[in-house]
């Protein structure tokens, strides 16, 4: 069996997964959910999980630390018995900074927000396994942020396509973009975005900036490898275009979105060297 495989018999499972969340629970257990490849999100409670084994210290499940699960899936919609569980990965250095960790804990809204109960999700959980271990390394923060964001959403069934107009069909090079409109889930070019008899067209985004729109296309059509580096403003107004589709579909602003667009990431952005290879072109 592959480790990200979700082996079932009898109502038990083996499984890998991401911890998203984790509550105290009387004195010695937890309520915890996991992202898993087979089987989406599930919640579990875990008994004596604080509990000391015969050697060592109680160790307790940690959020953002990749575990091999033994679990037993309820039938009721009450929670999944974890019957073993043991640390496979901590992925430590997103406690090294605080922009690694707000890049962490944003993969965390983003998986709960975007997954399901019982809904397959292997290839974005490859993705988020994958940006845990960047980001762990202090690694392309900005960029990796937004490929996170895309595998979300292209999960969801939801990405954007950034290619050409969503209304015309033309392309960047003849007419430049104008606005991202949420109702028709892209970008309109200058022709078809700018406002028509003095009224602007009702949701929409501005997204004037060629290389955030450039760099928007790049990503959704990357799949795995290297990934293309970009420069931090057109990673910070390419973000900003993504955030406005979330909110839009969500109906709702996440969280960690003041603090992805606080000091540290502004920072971190800062430091990546432009002109380096594989940046976008303006
Ligand atoms: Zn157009």
């Amino acid at each position: 069996m592959k480790s990200s495989d979700t082996d079932r018999k009898g109502g038990r499972s083996i499984s890998e997964g991401i911890c998203l969340r984790r509550l105290d629970y009387g004195n010695t257990s937890q309520v915890v959910s996991f992202l898993t490849p087979g089987a989406g999100r599930i919640d579990c409670m875990a008994r004596g999980a604080w509990r000391a084994p015969k050697k060592g210290v109680a160790a307790g499940i940690d959020l953002l630390a990749k575990y091999r699960l033994h679990y037993k899936t309820s039938r009721h919609g009450s929670l999944d018995t974890l019957l073993d569980f043991s640390m496979i990965e901590h992925f430590g250095g997103l406690r090294l900074s605080a922009g690694r960790a707000i890049c962490g804990y944003y993969g965390v809204e983003l998986m709960r927000n975007f997954t399901a109960h019982e809904q397959d999700c292997g290839q974005l959980y490859g993705v988020f396994l994958d940006k845990l271990r960047q980001f762990a390394a202090g690694e392309r923060l900005g960029t990796g942020v937004l490929e996170l964001e895309i595998a979300a959403l292209r999960h969801y069934g939801s990405c954007p396509d950034f290619s050409c107009c969503a209304e015309c069909r033309g392309s960047w090079e003849k007419v430049a973009p104008s606005h991202f409109c949420a109702r028709r889930g892209g970008v309109l070019c200058r022709h078809c975005g700018e406002p028509r008899g003095g009224k602007m067209m009702p949701d929409v985004y501005p997204a004037h900036k060629v290389s955030a729109v450039t760099l928007l296309c790049h990503l959704c059509r990357e799949t795995g490898g290297a990934g293309v580096a970009a420069e931090p403003d057109a990673a910070v107004a390419a973000g900003k275009i993504l955030r406005y589709h979330i909110s839009r579909l969500l109906g709702k602003e996440l969280r960690m979105w003041k603090y992805l667009h606080g000091r540290h990431y502004t920072r971190s952005l800062a430091r990546m060297r432009p002109g380096s290879p594989g940046v976008v072109p303006n």
